[in-house]
């Protein structure tokens, strides 16, 4: 990266089960090997989406992942000493994640940060915009897509197993629906009148 001794922001970023969440967790393993002082932040707005609590190293060191709603938490939780600051879930963040983000940097911190860039309208999803302009190293991860096998982009999501309306909450917690990696081409969006003349026809 450029100016070892400096921070920088490298976002990891695509569809969700593209394996953003591995690659944030193989980093900052590495980081840890490196004797770097490491603090990993995991939005915890949604549990459907949490799995870690701990980043384990691969000589079972665990690193504690601080679960946190807001960027000024990030803020006020990140350490002085603090080299390397890792966030996953990301795109859950207010647009103040952007400023955070920066203020570590320009203090000298490695910035990672994981998340999907798109909502399931196929729109960018929160903060991840000003984000992704703001980092000097991006990684676009791509997963599979479940209907034709094509390399998925897109986040569908699902209501009753049927392709959910445009007009939907961005974030729907504690909401019934699921999720699928789809290609552009079987991403589906349907408008609230369409999808309801798919559950009257
Ligand atoms: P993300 O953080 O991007 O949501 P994770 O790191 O949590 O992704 O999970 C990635 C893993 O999900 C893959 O290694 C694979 O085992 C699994 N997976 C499930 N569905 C798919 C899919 N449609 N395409 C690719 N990987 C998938
Ligand atoms: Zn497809």
């Amino acid at each position: 990266m450029p100016g070892e001794s400096d921070g920088w922001i490298e976002v990891v970023t695509g569809v969700m089960f593209s394996g953003k969440s591995e690659e944030l967790m193989r980093r900052v393993r590495r980081a840890i090997i490196a004797k770097r002082t490491v603090q990993v932040f995991k939005s915890h707005l949604d549990d459907r989406y949490s799995g870690i609590r701990h980043v384990s190293s691969h000589d079972g060191e665990k690193i504690f992942a601080y679960p946190v709603s807001t960027s000024v938490q990030v803020a006020e939780q990140v350490k002085g000493d603090t080299q390397v600051v890792a966030v996953d879930e990301v795109q859950f963040m207010d647009d103040g994640i952007a400023r955070v983000a920066d203020v570590l940097a320009d203090s000298g911190c490695r910035v990672i940060l994981a998340g999907t860039d798109m909502d399931f309208r196929g729109e960018p999803f929160g903060p991840m915009g000003p984000l992704l302009a703001r980092a000097e190293r991006i990684d676009k991860l791509h997963a599979i897509c479940v209907v034709c096998g094509e390399l998925a982009t897109r986040n569908q999501r699902l209501i009753d197993g049927k392709p959910a309306a445009a007009e939907g909450p961005t974030i729907q917690v504690g909401g019934s629906e699921s999720y699928e990696a789809r290609c552009r081409v079987c991403h589906e969006v349907p408008s609230a009148t369409d999808a309801q003349g798919t559950l009257l026809g």
